[in-house]
């Protein structure tokens, strides 16, 4: 957003600061293959101040809260910050505190989350030793990010443990709160006889309601329980606290953003970008990307004083890894559920959706290049930001 709006507006009439809390930028995608030793720190890992573009302020610091009705933000080193405009993207983050038992003494020895670089870094080290046993996965609550990446962390398992020799000894579970594989039925079909086929047990509709540690085993509200030697879990997600402090958002502190305009419901000069909103698509990357540019125009025209006619139709696109070289992948928006077909070309692809193909992977692997070289500076991608029906088999 910096890189475009810095193009688009005038230097002298219009500042732009962006705050973070962290000096860091992840590519959250990569953390995934980190368990498994496939990427190391530099694969996922660069500064932050890299990615500024030149004219536009750069503050590392928390944001504590922020008056949306006198337009400041205030900061935990005391600053504050007076605004015109504001775009709220601070994301979705693990709250494993939220889930009694779960940060007890098992947290890093036999628990551990793949959604932080500690925590994929820790799971790397614990495999590397890991003899087998039970490996649940658990995704305790919806929603929480990236919803193919627990799919696709247990698919990699399965091609780790095939590869260690060890896969005999150890039996996957995948226990989440949806009744199935996935959320829409024609991905939930293809994505379900995967799980089958690699011999990982599915099981749906788990509330996660506490883990008993010292037992090692997760116990759902209905009073389920499975046994684990080693869970590695997606822990309950949540926006940024600042929105709870500054009473802007929703019990998981989301912020109510119209799903068209992608500005707030409540303040007109606040428009909220990817996971921080309460949006009724994925929370992902993709779901960022291609609203940024409905965002742009929106923000644009508020300023001009026009009408915002600009709507984003809920695109996401998700690579799905799904071990031993191969990937799906995944085309869907608000109105339409994740087709089969081609994409981007019709009859060509080169990818195929809903399909187990090499290509696809290379795909997901090609990504990360495309992330750090032109999704971050702000560059255009040949894809368009409204899903197409070209190439889906309806
Ligand atoms: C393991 C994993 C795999 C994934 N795979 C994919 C994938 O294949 N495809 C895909 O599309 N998406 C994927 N995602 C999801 C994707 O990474 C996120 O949806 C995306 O990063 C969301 O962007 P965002 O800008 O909304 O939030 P983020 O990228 O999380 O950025 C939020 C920023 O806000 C800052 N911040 C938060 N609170 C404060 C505060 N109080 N003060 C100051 N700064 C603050 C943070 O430091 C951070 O820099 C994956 C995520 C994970 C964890």
């Amino acid at each position: 957003m910096a890189n475009k709006l810095r193009k688009a507006l005038d230097r002298e009439q219009w500042e732009i600061t962006i705050v973070d809390k962290d000096p860091v930028h992840y590519y959250q995608p990569g953390l995934l293959f980190i368990p498994f030793g496939i990427y190391g720190k530099q694969d996922v890992v660069k500064p932050k101040a890299s990615f500024i573009p030149a004219g536009v302020n750069f503050i590392i610091n928390e944001i504590e809260r922020v008056d949306p009705a006198k337009n400041r933000v205030y900061l935990a080193n005391g600053q504050t910050l007076d605004y015109d405009f504001m775009i709220v993207s601070t994301g979705t983050s693990i709250r494993p505190e939220e889930t009694p038992g779960l940060l007890g003494n098992e947290w890093g020895k036999s628990i551990f989350d793949f959604y932080t670089f500690n925590g994929a870094v820790a799971l790397q080290n614990f495999l590397k030793s890991w003899e087998g046993g039970n490996l649940v996965l658990n995704i305790a609550e919806m929603p929480y990010k990236c919803p193919v990446a627990p799919l696709e962390f247990v698919f990699l398992a399965d091609e780790f443990f095939v590869k260690k020799g060890i896969r005999d000894k150890v039996n996957i579970f995948y226990s989440t709160p949806l009744s199935g594989a996935f959320t829409k039925p024609k991905a939930t079909k293809m994505l379900g006889d995967l799980l089958q086929e690699k011999n990982i047990n599915l099981i749906p509709d788990f509330y996660l309601e506490r883990v008993d540690a010292e037992n090692k085993k997760i116990i759902s509200y209905d009073g389920r329980e499975l046994p684990f030697d080693l869970l590695t879990i997606i822990p309950v997600n949540k926006g940024a606290d600042f929105i709870e402090r500054s009473s802007m958002g929703d019990d998981l502190n989301y912020i109510s953003t119209d799903k068209y305009t992608l500005r707030s419901e409540k303040w007109s000069n606040i428009f909220v970008l990817g996971d921080a909103s309460n949006l009724p698509t994925s929370k992902a990357g993709s779901v960022a990307h291609f609203s940024s540019d409905v965002v742009f125009d929106n923000l644009i025209s508020s300023i001009e004083g026009r009408p915002l006619m600009a709507k984003f139709d809920g695109h996401s696109n998700c690579y799905i890894e799904t071990g031993f070289g191969k990937g799906s992948l995944i085309d869907f928006n608000y109105d339409t559920e994740p087709l089969p077909g081609t994409y981007p070309v019709p009859g060509i692809g080169p990818f195929g959706l809903l399909k187990n193909t090499r290509i696809n992977h290379y795909g997901k692997v090609m990504f990360r290049w495309m992330y750090w070289h032109l999704l971050l500076k702000g560059k255009e991608l040949p894809v368009d930001s409204q899903m197409s029906l070209i190439g889906k088999e309806l």
